[in-house]
């Protein structure tokens, strides 16, 4: 029996549940589509997630080679091509994991049905989070909407199962044995889907993902007390690598509970979070177009181009603003107290529609996430399901001077405050840097102006 294993955000071969069940079945193909309305939307050809799929997907070709198969490659709308595929192999089954953005969940269900159609059988697994939607329920069997008790449960229900992590294995000795003249370490896919390479500052693939947990392996004990230090390496720097399934979300929490300490345990919660975000997106698809609380869709923004333009070019005035954006224009990452700071930033200082930002962050983070973007910027905004109070409104001199208290950071990405002491740099006069912009706007009078935008919500 043939069958063939659709691999998306999975882009590895082991801890698979979709390639374990596929391979369990007997002679199994491994294919990749380049989603060209994925892609038809990504504007800029030197895109680096682009390079960063490649890497991944050229490490899983040499693996694969290794057993006499390949993985087949297409560029295209994939509720044509996988069926195509089907016909032209005489496939029985097609095996996928789960996606829970929408237009993912549309496509798959287009898929299913042309699949149907044509006889072939199309099952999907739950991969990318470790609990979906409808296994963390409240007593009365409710969707959780804010996030310490979803937490809670998710944790009562581990540890009721015994804290059992189970493990997809992938007998890689099924693979189907054929030679492909288009397989990505021979044909040049690059010119095929009009994309440029451009290698991104980690490279993509299990092998480097799985170095880096190992090493996060010795700092995770550490993770609470440097985790929200920029300047540090107090995180795991592995989202890129989540994003794009180089690792599994299993592999994570064994590494997680393989510690005892508060370090850990905070650490888990973040995978916790990334589960909660899913699960929100899966069971609240509007969240993608607008605010969680509707009411918040009321919101007038009054922030303008002028303001959006120069968060976007890192040239506000704000330091720690600038040194973020301008760190993330550079290299397409960001620390999570930096986004949470420039979103603060955004749209309750420059008072400009988080929506901006969100598209803005989604066109340049190597790890971007619609889940986990949308999460965290309705919860900056207040818009979301577990969001921070409106009228909480982040200073971005006093988290500077907390969370970069020597201006390391800062230092490294503005170079014209590269001179400026500890103190004097998160707040610069224009005497000691004449050659860094001047505040755009007030803080204190745009905190005002922000809580009078906000009234609207307080109101109804
Ligand atoms: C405005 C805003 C936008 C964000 N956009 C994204 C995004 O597009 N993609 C993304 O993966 N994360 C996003 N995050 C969450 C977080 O900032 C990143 O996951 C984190 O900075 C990645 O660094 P790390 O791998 O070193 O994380 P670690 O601190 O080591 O955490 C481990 C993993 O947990 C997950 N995680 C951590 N924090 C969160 C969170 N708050 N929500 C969901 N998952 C989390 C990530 O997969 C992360 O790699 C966003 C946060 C904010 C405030």
């Amino acid at each position: 029996m043939s069958n063939l294993c659709w691999i998306r955000r999975d882009l590895r071969l082991h801890d698979h549940a979709a390639l374990a069940k596929a391979l369990s079945q007997g002679e199994t193909t491994i294919v990749f589509i380049f989603d060209k309305f994925i892609l038809d939307k990504l504007t800029d050809k030197h895109d680096r997630r682009l390079t960063f799929i490649y890497e991944s997907l050229r490490e899983i070709e040499s693996e694969v080679q290794k057993k006499g198969s390949s993985i087949l490659i297409r560029y295209g709308d994939p509720v044509d091509e996988i069926p195509k595929l089907s016909q032209e192999l005489k496939i029985k089954n097609v095996y996928c994991n789960r996606d829970y953005e929408p237009y993912a969940k549309e496509r798959d269900s287009k898929v299913a049905n042309k699949l149907a159609s044509l006889g072939v059988n199309f099952e999907q697994f739950k991969d990318s989070v470790f609990f979906e939607k409808n296994e963390v329920l409240t007593l009365q069997g409710g969707i959780y909407k804010v996030f310490t008790p979803y937490k809670n449960k998710w944790l009562e229900i581990f540890e009721k199962s015994g804290k059992t992590v189970s493990d997809f294995e992938c007998h890689l000795k099924n693979l189907r044995k054929f030679s492909n003249p288009k397989n990505i370490l021979d044909h040049d896919w690059y010119k095929d889907i009009g994309f440029i390479e451009t290698p991104p500052p980690l490279t993509g693939g299990s092998k480097k993902a799985l170095k880096l947990l190992k090493d996060f392996d010795s700092k995770i004990d550490f993770y609470e007390e440097k985790r929200n230090f920029p300047s540090l390496p107090g995180t795991s720097n592995l989202s890129v690598y989540i994003r794009h399934g180089n690792l599994s979300v299993r592999d994570l929490i064994r590494a997680a509970i393989s510690h005892r300490s508060e370090g850990a345990k905070t650490w888990l919660s973040e995978i916790i979070w990334r589960d909660f975000y899913q699960m929100i997106l899966d069971s609240f698809p509007h969240v993608a177009k607008g605010s969680f609380k509707k009411d918040y869709d009321k919101v007038k923004y009054s922030g303008g181009e002028k303001e959006f333009n120069a968060w976007r070019e890192g040239k506000t005035g704000y330091p720690i603003v600038d040194a973020a954006m301008r760190h993330l224009n550079q290299t397409g990452m960001m620390h999570n107290r930096l986004r949470m700071i420039v979103a603060s930033f955004l749209c309750k200082t420059l008072l400009v529609d988080w929506r901006k930002g969100e598209q803005y962050f989604a066109e340049k983070l190597l790890d971007f996430d619609l889940a986990a973007n949308n999460g965290g910027w309705q919860w900056s905004s207040s818009s979301g399901c577990d969001a921070q109070p409106y009228f909480r409104i982040f200073n971005p001199y006093s988290q500077s001077e907390k969370f970069d208290p020597k201006g390391e950071f800062i230092r490294q990405w503005v170079p014209e405050l590269s001179h400026l002491n500890g103190k004097d740099i998160h707040h610069p006069s224009p005497l000691l840097a004449p050659e860094y912009p001047g505040p755009i706007v007030n803080y204190e009078a745009n905190r005002k102006r922000c809580l009078d935008m906000y009234a609207v919500v307080k109101s109804t």
